[in-house]
């Protein structure tokens, strides 16, 4: 299997479905209405961003911007209804900063259409749960039979929506 990454991590938190199907290369993304705004959302909410701030990449994780001066990575997302799975992305970012020798960062969420923000932090107690997540993922992803449908009221908003409902 391929690297865990942060994507996996936020999708883990989501739908295990959803995993499943991003981790065997089945997309939809570009028929996706939501998808295709959230990445407009994060070219243009901060565009001062770029002059200090990085893009990085660690294993297969890629941090879209982080502050090397103050050690901040900064997670832009359209709505907080996946919160739980943002923050869980941002600790994996923090947690890998730290594994490849960059120990002590932050995390901040960003909603610039809600206009809040989320500190996130490395905890004692992520660390476990980081390994638990990770060894769950790999159970999922390598299992051959794809999760089923969850019917949550998100699915409307999910990319795999019309292959997950097809039947209906
Ligand atoms: S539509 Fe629902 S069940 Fe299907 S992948 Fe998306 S969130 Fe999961």
């Amino acid at each position: 299997m391929r690297p865990i990454t942060a994507t996996l991590i936020n999708l883990y938190h989501i739908c295990h479905r959803e995993l499943w199907l991003h981790a065997h290369e089945v997309r939809m993304e570009f028929f996706s209405d939501a998808v295709q705004d959230g990445k407009q959302l994060h070219e243009t909410a901060y565009p001062q961003r770029a002059d200090r701030n990085r893009e990085i990449m660690l294993g297969g994780s890629k941090i879209d911007f982080y502050d090397p001066k103050t050690k901040v990575v900064h997670e832009i997302k359209r709505g907080n209804k996946a919160e739980q799975a943002h923050v869980a992305q941002v600790k994996y970012y923090l947690w890998l900063l730290e594994q490849h020798g960059a120990p002590g960062a932050t995390g901040l969420l960003e909603y610039p259409r809600l206009r809040q923000t989320q500190k996130v932090e490395l905890l004692p107690e992520d660390y476990a749960a980081i390994a638990a997540w990770e060894a769950d993922i790999r159970c999922i992803v390598e299992s051959e039979q794809c999760p089923p449908v969850i019917n949550k009221p998100f699915c409307k908003q999910c990319s795999y929506y019309e292959l997950c409902y097809v039947d209906e």
